[in-house]
């Protein structure tokens, strides 16, 4: 039988689609030898790639639309970095301002030195900080003597948090640091979704503060401190960097940008088709790369189930403000990387990145760039405003926090709605619940933020994961076409 290109089609060309295609071509490309290997189609609905990465140049000015960086520490970002030739591109924070505050009663406290993901690791200065009051630090202290939890179930960030260290330290530090990286409630977040390793620490070392005492022993018995680096690191000339370098990257592969895929039908015998405004195509295999909604909407007709659990992932919307000013006279020496707002301070601003003092490169010399958050889960009526009701609500909230009365020299607004998928209590659930009905429609497969991982690192491994289950799937269900 003659060799024959499968199709894989991958809805959705954000970073989870683009390392999808990717991962396809480099397999491709590595099985070459023989058939006629695969061959694949990257559907955008939008006119550009990168979903949630979008840079924008302007006067000198590097600004991050959405995503600006991602964790060192999640292997699959920097490995995909290295194999695309951009290692000497990433550069990490800049060490000169590491500090990251918190705003308390309307004044900024700093972060204590040594707080790691909010859990205190070194004793002085958890001790001296008046981010916490002396009752919270006591209370904190008392997670010592907090045995483990003896159910399995899932729990809210919140619940799991109070439990061990109180509610001060809830409010004040794991609240606006850790559910703000997904812009929810701590109350509705699932911990074994987002955080699973806190529950891990408590399981295995009977608590966090024992569990962090073990962790710096074993580092003072192998001679090691902790890493003074940051665990974030991004692109000297932005993240669409790395996308614009998978793109070109894309071998045997058709890029369709304005074209949203409007319905995906099995075909007899097998293979979908899939139907866009102008025209339809055939697929041995489909990657829904899209938001779990989007996926809910084509598989609707297909499966009723499986198209509720997935519209039953929530998303929060949010919008990012970058603000540039004139360096003289700006009234605040911008020494830190930002801050956090906890949700009980009731304000507009979910944070702030100091930008240009976080990353080298992002400002011209006599300028500089500050980036504040507003919206996030219960807070979205924001993105309806007007983009010059948003600037000068992001201006108000620099004013009355930072102090800084000067006339932004850039503004620019990204509205992001819908953009956070919330992973709620029974999210694991949810997904091994949706895992049962896709092995009904052999073939196609999900990835990308709404499932495993919000951060960039996770969506890079989702669409890996899902290429190689694309050629799992393959050598399973065609093999004569190998
Ligand atoms: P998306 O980027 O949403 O891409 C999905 C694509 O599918 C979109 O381009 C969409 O147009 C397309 N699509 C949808 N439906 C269809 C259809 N029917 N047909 C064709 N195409 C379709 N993560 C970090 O690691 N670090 C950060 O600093 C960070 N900051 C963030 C800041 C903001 C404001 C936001 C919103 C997110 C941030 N994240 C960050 C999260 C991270 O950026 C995202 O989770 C990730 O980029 C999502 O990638 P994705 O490819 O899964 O989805």
């Amino acid at each position: 039988m003659p060799a024959v290109a499968r199709h894989v089609v991958i809805i959705g060309g954000g970073i989870t689609g683009l390392a999808a295609a990717h991962a396809l071509t480099e397999s491709a490309r590595r099985n070459s030898s023989g058939g006629a290997g695969i061959s694949c189609t990257l559907i955008e609905a939008s006119p550009r790639l990168g979903g949630k990465i979008l840079t924008d140049r302007a006067d000198g000015f590097v600004i991050e639309g959405g995503a600006d960086s991602f964790l060192a520490q999640k292997p699959w970002g920097i490995d995909l970095c290295r194999r695309l030739g951009l290692t000497d591109n990433l550069m990490t924070t800049n060490p000169e301002h590491r500090k990251t505050f918190v705003l308390l009663q309307g004044r900024l406290q700093e972060l204590p030195e040594g707080v790691v993901m909010g859990v205190p690791g070194k004793l002085g200065p958890f001790l001296r900080t008046q981010l916490l009051s002396w009752p919270a630090k006591f209370r904190i202290a008392a997670e010592f003597f907090i045995p483990p939890s003896c159910h399995a179930e899932d729990e809210s960030l919140a619940t799991f948090f109070r439990r061990r260290l109180g509610q001060e330290a809830l409010d004040r530090m794991i609240e606006p640091l850790l559910s703000g990286i997904y812009t929810a409630d701590a109350d509705q977040l699932s911990l074994l979704a987002t955080f699973p390793r806190f529950r891990d620490m408590e399981l295995r070392h009977g608590g966090l503060l024992r569990a962090m005492l073990v962790a710096k022993w074993r580092e003072w018995r192998a001679g090691e401190t902790s890493a003074a680096a940051t665990p974030f690191v991004t692109l000297r000339d932005g993240l669409c960097h790395l996308v614009q370098t998978l793109a070109k990257r894309l071998e045997r592969t058709t890029v369709l940008l304005n074209s949203p895929v409007l319905e995906l039908r099995p075909q007899d015998g097998n293979g979908y088709e899939l139907i866009m405004c102008d025209r339809s195509l055939s697929a041995d295999a489909v990657i829904l790369a899209t938001p779990a909604y989007g996926a809910a909407g084509l598989l609707a007709p297909v499966d009723r189930v499986l198209s509720e659990d997935l519209a039953g992932i929530p998303y929060a919307g949010s919008v990012t403000v970058s603000l540039g000013f004139r360096k003289h006279d700006l009234g605040h020496k911008l020494d830190g990387y930002g801050f956090v707002v906890p949700r009980v301070e009731n304000r507009l601003a979910m944070a702030s990145t100091w930008t240009s003092s976080k990353w080298d490169h992002r400002a011209p010399d006599d300028a500089v760039l500050i980036r504040c958050y507003l919206g996030g889960e219960g807070r979205e009526a924001v993105l309806k405003r007007t983009d010059a009701e948003i600037i000068e609500l992001a201006q108000m909230e620099l004013r009355l926090i930072l102090g800084i009365q000067q006339s932004p020299v850039l503004a620019r607004v990204y509205r992001w709605p819908r953009a956070m998928p919330q992973y709620r209590v029974g999210h694991l659930q949810r997904l091994e619940a949706i895992g049962g009905r896709l092995e009904h429609l052999p073939g196609v497969f999900l990835a990308g933020a709404g499932y495993r991982g919000v951060g960039i690192p996770d969506c890079i491994r989702d669409g890996m994961a899902a290429a190689e289950n694309v050629g799992r799937y393959f050598d399973k269900v065609m093999p004569t076409f190998v």
